[in-house]
């Protein structure tokens, strides 16, 4: 190559492709997918499959969770070498609780230039026919997987008035949905399962209903919870031991003991500790 020549360094499409229905895909995705040089995917034989129904042949690397930082620095090496490259997910938009984030910071960081082709998502999907105010809202992508820690993360978003999304796989959908009940209390609820598919089911519900219904339902496929925020009207509790434990006592009927087990969890505190405090205030 002569000296006064530079190579011109490949672009990184972020390509989203369908959530079900592969008929959900932009033309602008289609053309892309022909053009680059290089696909990188999540699953490669599941991007075959997508790629053979638009008649794409093209050489796919597979780029996964454990492999992000490796396979993005081989990512790089063609990018750097004037290649262009889509990355793919199974599903939806890429870097939505889906590898992505690594290498297009990695490409941002080696100042490689990175394009959206966006489509679907999801997350989009079902607040588009959700019905529940969500001017702003919180995407949660997987809650925890064991109970312990997801009840301890629910805790934390109790008095967000944001509609807050999440993502569930059938096998915990059932337990996920008791803790949500039992620590957010019941609320507005969307559930879309299987969207854009044969089997799609949606449905606006409570908390307790949904709760109740997948409890002694099998369910299948894949889901996308939206729980309504706090209300903000609603009357947000303090949040120091001494004020929450005296607002228990003026603004419920819980019995002392009741009192102590709500704020300890609240708050993350040792329940001998709020007990001490409570018998002084429940005595005044
Ligand atoms: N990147 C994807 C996106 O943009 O939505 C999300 C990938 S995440 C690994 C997969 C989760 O998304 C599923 O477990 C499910 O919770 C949700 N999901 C994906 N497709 C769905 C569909 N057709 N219906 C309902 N939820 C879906």
């Amino acid at each position: 190559m002569p000296e006064n020549m530079t190579l011109r360094t490949g672009t990184l499409y972020v390509v989203a492709t369908p959530i079900g229905n592969l008929e959900d895909i932009t033309l602008r995705a289609i053309r892309i997918l022909g053009e680059v040089d290089m696909i990188a995917a999540e699953d490669t034989r599941h991007t075959r499959k997508l790629l053979s129904h638009l008649g794409i042949s093209k050489p796919l690397l597979s780029y996964y969770k454990d492999k992000e930082v490796s396979r993005g620095e081989q990512i790089l090496d063609h990018l750097r070498n004037g290649e262009d490259i889509a990355l793919v997910s199974d599903a939806g938009t890429p870097a939505i609780s889906d590898p992505g984030y690594i290498i297009t910071k990695m490409a941002h960081d080696t100042g490689i230039r990175v394009e959206p082709i966006p489509g679907p998502s999801a997350l989009t999907t079902a607040l588009s026919v959700a019905g529940i105010a969500a001017g702003t809202f919180l995407f949660l992508g997987f809650l925890p997987a064991r109970s312990a820690a997801r009840r301890r993360f629910l805790k934390t978003i109790i008095h967000l008035p944001y509609s807050c999304v999440f993502y569930e796989s059938p096998q915990r959908l059932a337990t996920c949905l008791r803790d949500c009940l039992e620590i957010l209390g019941d609320r507005p609820i969307f559930w879309g399962r299987e969207l854009t598919k044969v089997h799609e089911e949606s449905r606006t519900s409570t908390l307790a209903l949904l709760a109740a219904e997948t409890a002694t339902r099998r369910i299948k496929g894949e889901s996308v919870i939206i729980i309504q925020g706090k209300e903000e009207s609603e009357e947000v509790p303090p949040d120091d031991l001494e004020e929450l434990l005296s607002w228990y006592k003026k603004k419920t009927d819980l019995s002392l003991k009741d009192a102590v087990r709500k704020v300890a969890g609240d708050l993350g505190l040792p329940r001998s500790a709020v007990y001490k405090k409570a018998l002084t205030i429940w005595k005044s």
